[in-house]
């Protein structure tokens, strides 16, 4: 096994008993990169010159003390290209590190590289990155998920310990899900989105990708919490997200809503996900039936609110203050053709959606509309918490699909988050984590449970999810060993 292969706390252990040094563990990282990612191509950049001197001095002490994190290209990283996976900010550097970033820092985390992903996070398989195309490391004719496809990827191939990712609509949760790694989203509010390149900011949260339920945790401790940089982040305490694990499930209810278990489900998927929730009921869970009756509504609402937000968001792409300037022989004609060259056909979509959405005589019937029925998303979820203490569900309905399967057919890639942006509307807290795998021409593909959680009930959703984790062996299979 790679010494790449150790979760956060695994590494960590060794650091600090001095079986190993942060620079060793980042030149073994640097070997292993250099090894796989021409197969896998989850990274976009990145500089161990930097990271090493920082890996010289760091303090094992610290809660994140030496331990390399790789960064999706949407979060800023001072003197890092921060590029959003997109040909329109090609050449910005950012001159300031994101909070999450400042907050890694502070912990002892050592950034060292950017992760490819889908333009502004808009997609689900990575394959709309204007750069390159990532592979899922199970089988590389597949895709890895998205958009923060290239994070879940070199956590699955070792490339990393752990990653950061963002959520709009299950960014984090379906890639982590299609390669079996955990991929956590906090509550709306809980991490700070300061420095994240915004895609839809009702909806966008930041949160680990990592190899097991503890490493989210622990990746969470450094990064949550109120910033005076971002005013939707919100001042509720910070608990210590470790501290509830290993904490038995006697008493906890788990809520199965019927409107997540329909035709549709590849049965593999759907097996695996019933298998778990018997072994919930093993572990003393107990299952209740719920209905979340708005469900079949997520995922029209989200790209009517979704894209309205993107339209006005990446209106500041105007090739004056960021990134790519188009010749022109003026002002108006310059900002046209930055934004026509500069933007690749899913982001003209989704903006032009967006404006339409938006526009004078449109505004009510979609957009409001879609803000109300949002309204009754969220309720269908506080309904449901009246009874129980969480949700459980298949992460996608599907396991990873084909490289190019696709790419021609919009409607079908937005139905891979159909599980996963109900959480993003409502604001609650998600995990998936591995639970087993689909065996397919003769390859093992993961699939991924889904658990959702009260909003900033985060630590009881991490208990959850781990005492289900720590009494199966999914999230030990090595998909490159
Ligand atoms: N796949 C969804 C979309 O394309 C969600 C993306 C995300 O969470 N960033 O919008």
């Amino acid at each position: 096994m790679s010494l790449t292969a150790l979760s956060i706390a695994d590494l960590q252990e060794k650091l600090r008993a001095g079986e190993l040094s942060p620079l060793e563990a980042l030149n073994s990282l640097e070997d292993r990169i250099a090894q796989v990612d021409s197969r896998i191509g989850g990274y976009l950049w990145r500089d161990f010159e930097v990271a090493k001197k920082f890996a010289a001095e760091a303090d094992v002490s610290l809660p994140l003390g030496g331990v390399p994190i790789a960064i999706k290209d949407a979060i800023n990283v001072q003197g890092e290209p921060s590029m959003s996976a997109s040909k329109i900010l090609k050449g910005y550097i950012s001159p300031y590190d994101a909070t999450v970033i400042a907050r890694l820092r502070a912990a002892g985390a050592i950034p060292f590289g950017r992760t490819n992903m889908d333009e502004f996070a808009m997609g689900s398989s990575t394959e709309n990155s204007a750069f390159q195309k990532t592979f899922n490391p199970w089988d590389i004719s597949r895709i890895p998920g998205g958009s923060s496809g290239g994070s879940a990827a070199v956590v699955a191939a070792d490339e990393a310990f752990a990653a950061l990712g963002s959520d709009t609509g299950g960014s984090i949760r379906q890639p982590a899900a299609l390669c079996g790694c955990v991929g956590f989203k906090p509550s709306y509010g809980r991490v700070s989105r300061f420095g994240l390149i915004a895609f839809a900011s009702s909806l966008d949260q930041i949160g680990p990708i990592t190899k097991t339920v503890r490493d989210s945790a622990l990746v969470m401790n450094a990064i949550a919490g109120k910033d005076a940089h971002d005013s939707t982040s919100l001042d509720e305490p910070v608990p210590d997200f470790t501290a509830q694990l290993g904490q038995d499930l006697k008493g906890v209810r788990l809520g199965m809503p019927r409107e997540y278990f329909i035709d549709g489900i590849e049965p593999n998927v759907d097996a695996a996900i019933r298998t778990a929730i018997k072994h919930y009921e093993s572990l003393g869970a107990e299952i209740v039936e719920v209905s979340l009756p708005h469900t079949e509504h997520a995922v029209g609402v989200y790209y009517i609110i979704a894209t309205a937000e993107a339209s006005a968001n990446l209106a500041r792409f105007d090739g004056v203050r960021y990134g790519h300037r188009a010749q022109a022989p003026n002002l108006i004609e310059q900002y046209g053709r930055t934004r026509e060259e500069g933007f690749g056909p899913e982001v003209k979509r989704r903006i032009i959606l967006g404006t339409y959405v938006l526009s004078s005589g449109y505004r009510d019937a979609y957009y409001l509309q879609a803000q109300k029925v949002r309204t009754l998303i969220r309720r269908d979820f506080t309904e449901a918490f009246k009874t129980v203490d969480a949700i459980i569900c298949p992460t996608t309905a599907e396991v990873a699909f084909k490289v190019g399967e696709r790419s021609d057919d919009p409607l079908k890639m937005y139905l891979a988050d159909i599980f996963t942006i109900a959480a993003n509307l409502a604001g609650i807290c998600g995990i998936s984590l591995p639970c087993g795998f689909a065996n397919v021409d003769g390859k093992q593909l993961p699939i991924g449970l889904q658990l959702l959680g009260k909003p900033f009930e985060e630590a009881e959703l991490l208990k959850i999810a781990h005492a289900y984790e720590q009494s199966t062996s999914w999230h030990q299979s090595r998909a490159m060993a």
